[in-house]
């Protein structure tokens, strides 16, 4: 079986220990790669070599470090074929997916932060001829960067790109459950001649790599993608040591379709909303928010969108939706659908295991489902499922749906669909969430302030808001 490797100092490396635990393909349930068991002596190498690296890095003209970035995009994009089959390969999402979403926001987020620096001023604040107060905006050292698996090399590269290209160096903690494209990108950067140091990927199980990466002496900055429980971890343990820490977590975002909403269009991305990537995106709409006097229609017609969907083979460009990412989610989310039940929830289509033929029967493939009759503040409304299951929820009024919309303990994003503007930018203002679209879905621009409030994330990161997390201002002070 191939072995994925440690990228240190510019190097392919093995585990310091030697070990390796398996990789698995969700789409057939095999074992087809060996991930390195790293553990603190790994990421003590790593983050020695990047401050070093720091030492020079900090020091390149942002010309020099955008045009090396640039490159750098250019090789990704070179391989973004061998990249796109080996991320639908290790996380179960269908090929066109990464080929449309997932392997061209790669090049995209690294050619957007090394344009970024090109471009970024500094503040100035006069005191009336008594003084002028200017403010620096310099790189802070190591940044550990931790990405999940759902958008492996995006949000990898998400982190990366902005950490690099405001002079600092990286090591990165990639998920052990989809560590290909990060792995690859390694290669890629061997290939691109990535200054020594700056870029070291540590590949290894949460904890046991994560907890010694965040909790480091020299790592000042970390920047975290994943769950909330780890993200409550990762701030508790860092609190005391005062880094700098930016969390993008979980989400139980609200899709809310008003009476007067361009019919055709909504069902369609509330379909989109709920589904896509198996529904293992942050942003994915889980709670379906209907008003009454359409509720009857919109429910019949978001069933016939969804009888349309294919759950099959990733590598085909027929399927709308392939494998979860791995066993253990797969039974998460069918325990999350039984307890869904429980509660007196309808499943109105879906609710099953879909086992596909020949080689792919041990694949971890679920209907796309679609729950009834769920009171918005049961377990299954409020907790992030992360699966292809959406809930539908009727309601009367804009007051209403607004309390049920901002009941759970998340806040990340939220669409609205209505064809009364003043409407839909009323609801918006009163929404609990950090991202809301009018009338569409996950329609990202990479300069807005992207994150969540209340459990859903500390910070905001995109465009700016970006390059300002991952340096420290300082005002100078000079008397006229
Ligand atoms: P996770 O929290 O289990 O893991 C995320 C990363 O943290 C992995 O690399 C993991 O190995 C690492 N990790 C685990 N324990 C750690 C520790 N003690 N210290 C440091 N690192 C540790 O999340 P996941 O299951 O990989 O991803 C799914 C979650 O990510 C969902 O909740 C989803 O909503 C969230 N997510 C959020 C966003 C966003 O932008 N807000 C985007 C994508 C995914």
């Amino acid at each position: 079986m191939e072995k994925i490797l440690n990228y240190i100092n510019g190097e392919l490396v093995e585990p310091i220990n030697g070990n390796y635990f398996d990789n698995y393909n969700p789409s057939n349930g095999s074992a087809y790669s060996l991930v390195p068991d790293s553990e603190k002596a790994d990421i003590d190498h790593a983050v020695a070599a990047a401050k070093e690296a720091f030492k020079t890095w900090s020091k390149t003209s942002k010309q020099e470090r955008s045009d090396i970035l640039m490159k750098l995009a250019d090789t990704i994009e070179k391989h973004s074929e061998e990249l796109i089959i080996a991320e639908s390969k290790d996380n179960g999402k269908p090929e066109s997916l990464a080929r449309a979403v997932d392997i061209p926001r790669a090049p995209a987020n690294f050619r957007f932060f090394a344009t970024a620096i090109l471009h970024e001023h500094s503040e100035i604040h006069e005191m009336d001829g008594v003084a002028l107060n200017y403010t620096l905006r310099q790189p802070i050292g190591v940044a550990a960067c931790i990405s999940p698996w759902n958008l492996p090399l995006y949000l990898l590269t998400w982190k990366i790109a902005p950490a690099l290209a405001a002079g600092n160096t990286v090591v990165a903690k990639p998920s052990e459950i989809t560590p290909m494209t990060a792995f690859l990108l390694s290669k890629i950067c061997i290939e691109a001649g990535l200054p020594k140091g700056i870029l070291n990927i540590v590949h290894g199980h949460g904890a046991k790599v994560g907890d010694p990466l965040t909790t480091h002496p020299d790592t000042p900055i970390i920047s975290f993608t994943g769950g909330t429980v780890t993200g409550k971890h990762i701030a508790s343990v860092t609190a005391p040591m005062f880094k700098k820490i930016s969390l993008e977590l979980g989400g139980k975002n609200p899709n809310i379709i008003f009476a007067d909403a361009n019919f055709d269009k909504a069902v369609k991305m509330a379909v989109k909303a709920a589904f896509s990537n198996q529904g293992q995106i942050c942003l994915c709409g889980s709670r379906l928010f209907v008003q009454k006097e359409i509720y009857a229609d919109f429910k019949q017609a978001l069933l016939d969108k969804v009888s349309q969907l294919t759950v099959g083979d990733p590598k085909k460009e027929s399927s709308n939706l392939g494998a979860v990412v791995s066993k253990a989610h797969m039974n998460k989310i069918l325990g999350k659908i039984e307890e869904g039940k429980k509660l007196g929830g309808k499943i109105l289509t879906g609710g099953n295991r879909v086992i596909l033929e020949g080689n792919l029967k041990n694949g971890y493939y679920i209907e796309p489902t679609v729950i009834e009759s769920l009171p918005f503040d049961c377990s299954i409304n409020q907790e992030e499922i992360f699966g292809p299951v959406v809930s539908l929820i009727p309601f009367e009024s804009e007051e209403e749906v607004i309390e049920m919309a901002n009941s759970t303990k998340y806040g990340l994003s939220a669409s609205i669909f209505t064809e009364n503007i003043s409407k839909g930018h009323r609801v918006a203002a009163n929404i609990d969430a950090g991202v809301v679209w009018i009338n569409t879905w996950l329609l990202r621009d990479l300069r807005i302030p992207f994150g969540g409030m209340k459990q859903s994330g500390v910070g905001r990161e995109g465009g700016f808001k970006s390059l300002h997390f991952f340096t420290e201002p300082k005002n100078v002070c000079v008397k006229i």
